[in-house]
């Protein structure tokens, strides 16, 4: 790891504000100063004023539907895209006009880029030629060991499984020692199974070589395992950014609260820490006043079979170690998760009548 000027330390971010852009907790590496990306003069930015900063040995996901600029953002980081306005900071030094080659990031692209006639070892090779023969093969062997790939070495990548050829292709990035390592979407050629299994792999390794990592994903369940931060985009900005257990119970706003695990959004009229609902009073995670909508987990919500009470059973799915379940009262339907002792491990029908009560803190959204 190189030397850090001193004057890096713990910076505030450029456009610090309350609902998250908070910094990283480790000494910053990268900052991402508002950077814009305007494909079409008559639409809106694909990338419009993105500012978040990047820890050392951080793993930052940048989360957020098709389309709304995730891969313009990290190509602008890696040197592929230049932002029409901005700047990106590698430990305080501009790189934004840097062509990719001399700016230290590695990528690891969607489709893994092995070259097909190199073995895997040539593969990891490849990026040492710097170095002397007998270095590079020491390096190129040890990144595979540190991959669990050693018994592969002498193998064409199309005869590896994805996931074989994933981490052939991070073994290849990170045999340089980049201080920063860009994936986009790097699970997304994996099946299910083994999208969960290599996850926790290439968290492992990220953090045991120390690089940090930003890592695109549309997929939520994928960012909240992996990453120690999350920015949540939407249609080129940044709404969120904040820990995996920060943005699931404070979301910033409704479409956070919705895209990360499910929510339902209740009217109410706040004033200060508390909120009149249709279900009484309830406490708030953070202060507002007047006319609000609530975010309020499924699992938040009780339910207590009553046959004078006010709302109904209209839709049920049984999901192994819990239940899903739809209640109606009035003109609204939230969506309950039911632990297992919560009505005493007898699952409610179909049409029973219920009292809900919504226990701890609810989120106001805008
Ligand atoms: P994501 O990775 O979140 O799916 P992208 O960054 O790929 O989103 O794209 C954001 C928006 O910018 C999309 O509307 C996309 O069509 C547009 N876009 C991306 N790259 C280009 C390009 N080279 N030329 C024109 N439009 C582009
Ligand atoms: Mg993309």
């Amino acid at each position: 790891m190189q030397h850090l000027p001193k004057s890096l330390g713990f910076r505030m971010p450029a456009e610090a504000s309350p609902l998250g852009f908070r910094q990283s907790p480790n000494r910053v590496l990268l900052e991402v100063d508002r950077i814009t990306r305007r494909f079409h003069p008559s639409e809106p930015p694909a990338v419009d004023r993105v500012s978040f900063d990047l820890g050392e040995g951080e793993l930052l996901a940048l989360l957020g539907p098709s389309g709304c600029g995730k891969t313009t953002t990290l190509r602008m980081i890696g040197g592929l895209e230049v932002p029409d306005s901005g700047a990106v900071r590698l430990r305080g030094r501009d790189i934004t006009q840097l062509p990719t080659e001399r700016r230290g990031i590695g990528i690891v692209f969607q489709d893994y880029a092995l070259f097909p006639h190199l073995n895997v070892l040539e593969n990891v090779r490849f990026g040492l030629r710097g170095m002397g023969r007998a270095a590079a093969d020491a390096r190129a062997r040890e990144m595979l060991a540190l991959v669990g790939l050693e018994a592969l070495a002498l193998r064409k990548p199309h005869a590896l499984s994805g996931g074989q050829q994933q981490r052939v292709a991070l073994a290849r990035t990170l045999a340089v020692s980049p201080p920063v390592v860009l994936l986009d979407e790097p699970f997304s050629n994996l099946d299910a199974a083994m999208r969960v299994e290599t996850r926790q792999e290439v968290r492992s390794l990220l953090k045991r070589t120390g690089s940090a990592a930003i890592l695109v994903t549309h997929d939520q369940e994928e960012a909240l395992a992996l990453a120690d931060r999350i920015a949540v985009m939407e249609k080129g900005r940044v709404l969120q950014i904040a820990s995996p257990d920060e943005i699931y119970r404070n979301p910033a706003t409704g479409f956070v609260a919705a895209f990360i695990g499910r929510s339902n959004l209740l009217p109410g009229t706040a004033s200060g820490m508390a909120a009149e609902t249709s279900f009484g009073r309830l406490p708030l995670s953070r202060a507002a006043n007047g006319s609000v909508m609530l975010a309020v987990r499924p699992e938040q919500v009780m339910i207590e079979p009553d046959p004078g009470g006010p709302a109904a059973v209209v839709g049920r799915e049984f999901r192994g170690h819990d239940q899903l379940y739809w209640v109606q009262e009035g003109d609204q339907c939230l969506l309950v998760i039911s632990g297992p002792g919560s009505t005493d491990g007898v699952p409610v029908e179909i049409g029973t009548r219920v009292r809900l009560r919504i226990c701890d803190c609810v989120t106001p959204v805008n």
